[in-house]
């Protein structure tokens, strides 16, 4: 059975030039990057090559990128890095309810540690909004950490404006943008960004590595003790080949951006109007326009998307009813509920989110599915 895979937020395969680049540093080159013979030096340079990639993409310099082991550890180093380097300044910080867990818990425990955490709703399409942060906003708010782009319903907030907000009350602004780099232009500087996470496995690179833009004047503090990797802000031997592959995947990303993007959003207008047609009974979930082009996130009432994912993936179809990370978890997508859908229709959930190799055959074979296992599902309750 083919296997057609609609779970790119999930992760993504790793593209084959970024896996021929990662290659050589397997068994050729394995030198460890603090090693001061030339096995150490082509990993320190490769290294330094992958580093000015981010950077040239981010519109950042060189020695604003920190490589970490993945996006989570870097909103850890953020978010814990920038709070527990600013506690002089304020104990106040200001997030969203439809961050990752990687924020939401980051945040959780700093408040153990004495912080004070907001955070703020979002509107029925996913947005903040901007009154509720400039009214949260006060002098003891060190930092805000709003989240590019959701990981469920693709929503893309406007990034520009919460980093006026909160460079008005000399607040840092942290973005986790794991789901739209690669698929966004990033331009930290016009953007205002303070501090950026991203994730490699999100867009064709490896699992197991990712980055952290941090703006050259931003006081923050390592939380990984050890060696003075990364310019002393993050301890640990460098995986040089996830770097290379991060490196490389990111350029091809930018370079194919476009294109890939007038792509998915024919294939998302196709898929849209085609389910409008053909099931009842259903609700686009997010806004369309300020939208990841590959997230598709629909409420199919009265079945459970989990049971709609268990059924597709017997069709060798991949997608999932919500984050992936908590796709074992019984209750509702905290993403939905915050966006005031009810617990029926948040647990009616599917995403579907497409990618560079999905064509017009893999949607119609979707369509094709969803319409028998939906009906299907509604007739046996
Ligand atoms: N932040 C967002 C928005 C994500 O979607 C994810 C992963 O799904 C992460 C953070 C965590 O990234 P990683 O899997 O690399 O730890």
């Amino acid at each position: 059975m083919r296997t057609i895979y609609f779970d790119h937020a999930a992760t993504t395969a790793v593209a084959r030039e970024v896996k021929e680049a990662m290659d050589p540093y397997f068994c050729e080159n394995y030198g460890n990057a603090s090693s001061l013979y030339e096995l150490g030096y082509k990993s320190k340079e490769a290294i330094n090559v992958a580093r000015e990639k981010v950077a040239k993409v981010l519109n950042a310099k060189t020695n604003e990128i920190y490589f970490t082991s993945c996006g989570s550890e870097s909103d850890n180093l953020a978010i814990k890095g920038v709070a527990r380097a600013n506690r002089h300044k304020g104990n106040h910080i200001i997030t969203s309810k439809i961050e990752h867990p990687a924020v939401l818990n980051t945040c959780k425990q700093l408040e153990k540690e004495g912080f004070r955490v907001t955070y703020l709703n979002v509107d029925k399409n996913g947005f903040i909004d901007l009154e509720e942060l400039k009214n949260s906003i006060n002098r003891n708010t060190i930092l805000v950490s709003i989240m590019f782009a959701n990981n469920e319903v693709g929503t893309i907030q406007p990034i520009k404006q919460i980093s006026n907000i909160a460079h008005k009350y000399n607040a840092i602004f942290h973005t986790d943008a794991v789901q739209a780099v690669g698929n966004v232009k990033i331009d930290v500087q016009e953007m205002g960004i303070d501090l950026l996470s991203m994730s490699a496995h999100k867009f064709y690179g490896p699992k197991g590595v990712g980055a952290l833009f941090v703006r050259k004047n931003v006081n923050f503090v390592q939380i990984q003790n050890g060696g003075h990797q990364e310019h002393d802000k993050r301890a640990g031997t460098e995986n040089v080949a996830g770097i290379v592959g991060l490196g490389k995947a990111i350029e091809i990303a930018d370079r194919n951006m476009e294109e890939n993007n007038k792509k998915l959003l024919q294939l998302r207008q196709y898929f849209l109007e085609q389910i409008k047609d053909k099931i009842p009974y259903i609700r686009i979930n997010g806004d369309l326009k300020n939208r990841l082009p590959g997230n598709i996130n629909i409420s199919f009432m009265y079945v459970n998307g989990k049971d709609i994912v268990k059924m597709l993936a017997n069709a060798g179809i991949c997608t999932s009813s919500g984050s992936a990370c908590s796709s074992g978890l019984p209750q509702p997508s905290h993403v939905l509920i915050a966006m005031g859908l009810s617990e029926d229709i948040a647990k009616s959930a599917l995403r579907i989110t497409l990618g560079k190799e999905n064509t017009k055959e893999d949607i119609d074979y979707l369509i094709e599915t969803l319409v028998k296992v939906v009906e299907y599902l509604r007739t046996e309750r």
